[in-house]
């Protein structure tokens, strides 16, 4: 039985303050979860929502990581950064990463790779354009994004990170994929990874569905096999609807 992990990604929303108020409140309704539980701020709030909830169950994510140790890097954090502040988490490869800052698979494998060795779990988006989509190639596209992004990760390594299945047509467009279209390609992505590792690791990686999942739609997502929890973006802004989610998945 693989733990449910339920993750919100505030994007670039909430200032230290709101970060701390926000993350305080979410630790109270997730005091009982049966789930895993990450919240990611921005860079700026992590430690102030780490301090805010440190003797909680929720743990702390960041939005990205650098693939480098150190160095010239402008603008960028590394993992050991994230790690020393007691980030747990790391969110890498998100559509919006790809389509606004120049992400590519092969960054995104990058990254994962130093997430790992810095000690961080990665959870690692992939998911299908509309157009890749209307074009018959999603298969072939989450099978891409899949198999780059874990390129010279050994099986032990990659059984502990997770996946997050987000359809770029899903993503804040209220368009949520059906029940049935999210566990094929969680199923498909699943398969990828048994085709890289083998089962033992393909039945172990917890696989994320993410794209405008809600108080409404969470328990039929979360019911289907292949489905270990949800990515959720503005839904984990507001307490009570993420608390609802996260009981969705017991
Ligand atoms: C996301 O950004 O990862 C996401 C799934 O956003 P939303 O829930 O708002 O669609």
């Amino acid at each position: 039985m693989r733990k449910k992990i339920i993750a919100g990604n505030w994007k670039m929303n909430k200032t230290p303050s709101e970060a701390a108020v926000l993350a305080k409140e979410i630790a109270e309704v997730a005091k009982d979860a049966v789930c895993d539980v990450v919240i990611c701020p921005t860079a700026v709030c992590l430690d102030g929502a780490i301090k805010a909830i440190a003797d909680g169950n929720v743990a702390v994510g960041a939005q990205n990581v650098h693939f480098e140790e150190k160095g010239a890097f402008t603008g960028e954090l590394a993992g050991n950064m994230l790690t020393e502040i007691g980030v747990k988490y790391v969110i890498i490869g998100h559509s919006e990463r790809r389509q606004y800052f120049g992400e590519t698979d092969e960054t995104v494998n990058k990254r994962t790779i130093a997430a790992i060795n810095a000690g961080l779990t990665p959870i690692v988006c992939v998911g299908e354009t509309l157009t890749e989509r209307e074009q018959g190639i999603m298969e072939e596209t989450v099978r891409r994004q899949t198999k780059i992004a874990y390129l010279g990760i050994d099986g032990d390594k990659a059984a502990e990170t997770v996946i997050a299945y987000e359809p770029v047509w899903a993503i804040g467009t209220g368009k949520t994929a059906t029940a049935d279209q999210a566990q094929e390609v969680c199923a498909i992505i699943r398969d990828t990874i048994c085709g890289l590792y083998g089962s033992d690791v393909a039945e172990k990686i917890r696989i994320q569905y993410g794209g405008s999942m809600n108080d409404a739609n969470a328990a039929e997502l979360l019911s289907k096999p292949d489905i270990d929890g949800g990515l959720i973006g503005g839904a984990s802004l507001v307490a009570e609807k993420f608390a609802a989610i996260i009981n969705a998945a017991k």
